[in-house]
C-alpha cells in the first residue's frame, strides 16, 4: 500500500517533533527521547521562532540541525530583570527551588511570569528572564507526525494532542 505523499509543514498544521536541545558545549538541556514527542501548532509562536522557521516545509521523517540564537529563542538576558525579594513575602510552608516559575504581577496590574533564579537565607533571587534568555539553542529534531490541526485547535492556538485537552 502507498503512502500518502508527506504533508509539508505550514500555519495551521499540528507537528509533534522529537528533539534533543544543547548548549554551546554539546550538554544536553532537554530531550523527548524516551518520552512523548512534543506536538505543537505551526505557525501560532507556540515554540521558539528560530526553531519553528525552519521546520516549515519539512515534513514526517525529516530531520534536521537548528542553531538558534537568543533574538530567535527566549530573548537576550535583561539584568533589569533580575531582583531580590524578602524571603517572607513566600509563605513560610512554601518550598522554593531554583528554576521554579511564579505568575507574577506587574506594576500596571499586567500577568508576568518571574523564575526562581538562587534561594538565599532571607532572600530569593527572582528573574524575569526565561532560564534560557541569551543562551544559543541548538536543537536536533526529527519530524514525528504532521496533521492538519482541528477547528478548536485554531481556535485556541496551540495543540490538544491525541489525549484530549490538556491546558
Ligand atoms: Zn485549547
Amino acid at each position: 500500500m502507498a503512502l500518502p505523499n508527506p504533508a509539508p509543514i505550514a500555519d495551521g498544521m499540528v507537528v509533534s517533533i522529537h528533539y534533543t536541545l544543547t548548549d554551546d558545549s554539546g550538554s544536553v538541556i532537554d530531550s523527548s527521547t524516551g518520552g512523548e514527542p512534543l506536538e505543537y501548532l505551526h505557525g501560532h509562536g507556540n515554540i521558539v521562532p528560530g526553531l519553528e522557521k525552519e521546520l516549515a516545509g519539512k515534513s514526517i521523517g525529516d530531520s534536521l540541525k537548528v542553531s538558534v540564537a537568543p533574538k530567535d529563542g527566549y530573548g537576550e538576558h535583561d539584568p533589569r530583570g533580575r531582583g531580590k525579594v524578602p524571603r517572607s513575602s513566600f509563605p513560610d510552608d512554601m518550598e522554593i527551588e531554583p528554576g521554579m516559575q511564579f505568575a507574577g504581577e506587574g506594576p500596571n496590574g499586567e500577568e508576568h511570569v518571574v523564575w526562581i533564579a538562587a534561594v538565599e537565607a532571607d532572600h530569593v533571587v527572582i528573574d524575569q528572564n526565561h532560564p534560557l534568555a541569551g543562551r544559543t539553542l541548538h536543537f536536533d529534531v526529527q519530524v514525528a507526525t504532521v496533521r492538519p490541526a482541528t477547528k478548536e485547535e485554531l481556535a485556541h492556538g496551540h495543540a490538544h494532542g491525541a489525549h484530549g485537552h490538556h491546558h
